[in-house]
């Protein structure tokens, strides 16, 4: 099965209670293709970067299966830069920088060799791009996933709520959930999100896990109680990655599959966070991920006599 990537490919400068960096490759579709050639490949990546990001970076997602034919390269443009400072709780975050540069000027085009790609996940963008990307598909997907942020929910809610009825799920944080939804209660805001479109949301809750709420059923997923995060920077495109490349990888969208595409999300999430930027995601194996689920599944297993 194939897999269409559309998010940012940028450069980060990062600063947590352990270190410091200047300038590392980030975005939320180089998170989100690392963690889901793990797999499935071909995935086919949408996205847009300056002259100034580098080719090796480029290459090594080629040699990942990641088709860039989709990124478009403005030569003499400058990529998307962030800058954010985390608090020692690690789980907020001030921006302290957002320079768009060339995302100013996006305007994804989908090559004809993208089409019929049957999974979809739309990164965290203007929803007006989002909605680009999927009124180019001439063929509906078999699912469609959507992250999105308060900020388009600021600034951009209708159009948000237009995209949220093309899709089949929302994946946002609890907060987030809440802001949406319009109630306090996690599971009341999912079920009026629901209403808006998506048969499925998935609240993600930082180091207390994520919840999956799939047409009237809801599953309950736990985080590794991680001894040390060292950068939370991706975990949330990561997850996505991992959550959609399993989906796509088994080609089934049922309550039971996506239960495990959840904890495979977590897994890789999991590992993100042990280096600054994408640098553990591009150090595992297929090994460590399963070690990982592995480990997901004894903690969360126990029997009632
Ligand atoms: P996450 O930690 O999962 O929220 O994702 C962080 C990544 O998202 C960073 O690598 C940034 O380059 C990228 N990012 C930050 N702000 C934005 C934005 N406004 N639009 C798109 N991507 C962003």
């Amino acid at each position: 099965m194939s897999l269409l990537i559309v998010g940012t490919m940028a450069f980060d400068a990062l600063e947590t209670p352990f270190g410091k960096v200047d300038r590392i490759i980030g975005g939320s579709g180089t998170y989100a293709a690392w963690a889901a050639s793990n797999f499935v490949q071909p995935i086919k990546q949408v996205s847009i970067v300056g002259g100034d990001f580098p080719q090796e970076e480029i290459s090594a997602l080629e040699a990942r299966g990641v088709a860039m034919e989709g990124v478009e390269v403005v030569k003499d443009g400058k990529s998307f830069f962030w800058s954010g400072r985390y608090h020692l709780d690690m789980n907020t975050r001030d921006t302290l920088v957002t320079d768009l540069n060339v995302l100013a000027q996006f305007d994804p085009k989908i090559p004809d060799s993208y089409q019929g790609a049957e999974f979809v996940m739309l990164g965290n963008l203007a929803p007006d791009i989002q909605k680009k990307v999927l009124q180019q598909l001439k063929k509906r997907p078999k699912f469609i996933i959507l992250d999105t942020m308060n900020f388009w929910m600021d600034v951009a809610l209708d159009g948000l709520k237009e995209v949220l009825k093309m899709v089949d799920l929302l994946m946002v944080n609890d907060s987030e959930a809440r802001q949406l939804g319009g109630e306090h209660s996690l599971v009341k805001s999912a079920r009026k999100i629901q209403a808006m479109g998506p048969k499925c949301v998935i609240i993600k809750k930082g180091e207390h896990g994520a919840l999956l709420f799939y047409e009237d059923r809801i599953f309950s997923a736990p985080a590794l109680p991680l001894e040390d995060v060292f950068d939370p920077t991706g975990a949330g495109d990561t997850f996505a990655g991992g959550f959609i490349g399993y989906l796509a990888r088994i080609n089934d969208v049922s309550f039971e599959h996506m239960k495990a595409a959840v904890i495979v999300g977590s897994a890789m999430a999991s590992y993100c966070v042990e280096k600054f930027g994408p640098t553990r995601l591009k150090e595992i194996t297929a090994a460590d991920i399963d070690s990982r689920v592995n480990d997901f599944v004894t903690l969360a297993n126990f029997e009632v006599r």
